[in-house]
């Protein structure tokens, strides 16, 4: 039977719908006051002993979510070693009571939804829509890894062999991993590490991005109300010596990680370098995404999906569009389009219903942000830039979407994460320039077309060196077990999260011939 058939994503909210929305509000506002102390989980026991750091509002610095205790290098060893001790018990609990737990989790985030979308506001600085479509994901990713490791360990069994000697192949989990995750998806993507590695039979030591730590203690608490046993899943919030400290430890067999290129490439370097056992790492980082547009797209789709692609999540997602290549016979049209539609977009309070682009992460990241757009102001030519509300601007850590006109790929220099959309115009015979230019930058994550020429749009598809094309339409908000998420060369070392071969790095193989 297809254990497949029945899947379902997670349902979302309907904001669109008034008496939904307004009842959504009232509850997700009943979680706004409290202030929060968290610290790291180690054997299910709550630690405060490490520094502690304020926690405020991105959208508001003058509001305090709470504070949070990171971890210490003692704390980091306690849970490395009992996730170390809880393994050989851990691995040999059954696929199907692991799944059990990852379901029973998925439950419990959609009961508590409410706090959880609060949660992402306050800390991460999402919009509503962004809140909500976090929480599906990681229900999704729970459920879906849950389904997909009952089915990869459902492949152990027999194989043919000689008559009378039974050989047999089983998938077991490696040992102790260490999950590192970012504050762009603060609940979805730290949670998808941590259910893949937990499902296939791993223990977890995880470590959250230092901006959302409040988040990541909040979802354990649920997975280990969930039944994750407290000895197998422990957290640890911080900043970059925790995640050294974890890559460095020869106990840790492997690290899913999702950050930086760079960051990915230096814990490869501790894992070569460290003793004990070759390590996994299994990485998705950042990229340098374009949408290509030929003469036959519909300007009206192009600028909507554009609008999405650079702007949803303030830009700040690994998949956004940065460099938009517009052939030049509808080059003005779409411009000017764009220009309409910015003219038209809500920059402030991410809980306000009418936001469309909420705060920038911190106060670094603004900063860089602002930079790029300084000097790429100046290089190239101002397509537009949204006005915000001077008392907006002072509240919090927003940076004004922007869209520039330049010439090449190469002005970027590196992945802005954040609002800022590049514009090039291309003719027509030199498409192949634009392909090359795109794959020489070494990223391949997300790649955008708009063409009505289907054989044209599969022939650049094809071509450009990317994890992920979409074909009219945007190009972010890849679905769990729809549209499997992950890049190749500078993006990431795959497989592709939520998608059907995920797991099978997370596991080892073994195989035995029985003569008995
Ligand atoms: N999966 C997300 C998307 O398709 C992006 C993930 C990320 O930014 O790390 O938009």
């Amino acid at each position: 039977t297809d254990i497949f058939a029945d899947r379902r994503n997670s349902q979302g909210v309907n904001l669109n719908i008034n008496s939904q929305h307004h009842a959504f509000m009232d509850k997700v506002k009943s979680f706004y006051g409290k202030t929060w102390t968290v610290g790291s989980i180690v054997n299910g026991k709550t630690l405060t002993s490490g520094t502690k750091h304020q926690v405020s509002m991105p959208q508001n610095k003058s509001v305090t979510v709470g504070h949070i205790h990171w971890a210490n290098e003692s704390q980091a060893k306690d849970a490395i070693n009992i996730a170390h001790a809880a393994f050989p018990v851990w691995s040999r609990t059954t696929v199907e009571s692991r799944a059990l737990m990852l379901e029973k989790l998925a439950d419990l985030l959609e009961q508590h939804s409410h706090e959880l979308i609060a949660l992402c506001n306050m800390e991460a600085g999402k919009t509503l829509q962004d809140g909500i479509d976090e929480v599906r994901e990681a229900v999704d990713f729970c459920r879906y890894y849950a389904q997909q490791g009952r089915a990869l360990f459902a492949y152990e069994g027999p194989l043919p062999g000689p008559t009378g000697e039974r050989n047999e192949l089983f998938n077991v989990g490696k040992g102790v991993f260490a999950c590192i995750s970012p504050w762009n998806f603060p609940l979805a993507i730290f949670l998808g590490q941590i259910a893949a590695a937990l499902v296939t039979g791993n223990t977890v030591v995880a470590k959250p991005a230092e901006q959302t730590g409040i988040i990541a203690y909040r979802t354990v608490e649920l997975a280990l109300e969930a039944g994750i046993p407290a000895d197998v899943l422990h957290l640890l919030p911080g900043g970059g010596d925790v995640g050294a400290a974890l890559s460095q430890d020869p106990r840790v067999i492997g690290v899913c990680f999702t950050g930086s290129t760079q960051t990915a490439k230096r814990i490869n370097m501790a894992l070569a370098e460290k003793d004990g056992p070759i390590s996994t790492l299994i990485a998705e980082t950042g990229g340098q995404n374009a949408m290509i547009v030929d003469s036959t797209a519909l300007p009206e789709q192009v600028v909507r999906d554009v609008i999405a692609s650079a702007f949803t999540s303030a830009g700040q997602r690994c998949s956004a569009l940065r460099v938009l290549y517009v052939q030049e016979d509808i080059a003005d049209r779409i411009i000017e389009l764009l220009q309409g539609a910015m003219k038209e977009m809500v920059v402030g309070d991410p809980l306000d219903y009418q936001t469309d682009v909420g705060p920038v992460i911190d106060a670094a990241a603004q900063q860089s942000l602002n930079e790029h757009i300084a000097r790429i102001r100046k290089e190239g030519k101002l397509i537009a830039t949204v006005p915000v509300d001077e008392s907006v601007m002072a509240s919090g850590t927003f940076v004004q979407p922007t869209a520039v006109e330049i010439t090449s790929i190469d002005q970027l220099e590196k992945e802005h994460f954040g609002p800022i959309l590049h514009v090039i115009r291309f003719k027509a015979k030199h498409l192949n320039d634009v392909i090359d230019n795109i794959n020489a930058t070494g990223f391949g994550l997300t790649l955008g077309i708009h063409s009505r020429n289907e054989s044209l749009a599969m022939s650049i598809a094809d071509l450009v060196n990317v994890g992920n094309v979409y074909i009219n339409r945007n190009q972010v908000g890849a679905v769990v077990g729809v549209q499997p998420f992950g890049g190749q060369g500078l993006s990431g070392t795959g497989p592709k999260a939520g998608g059907p071969h995920y797991l099978t790095r997370f596991i080892t193989e073994k195989t035995r011939s029985n003569n008995i």
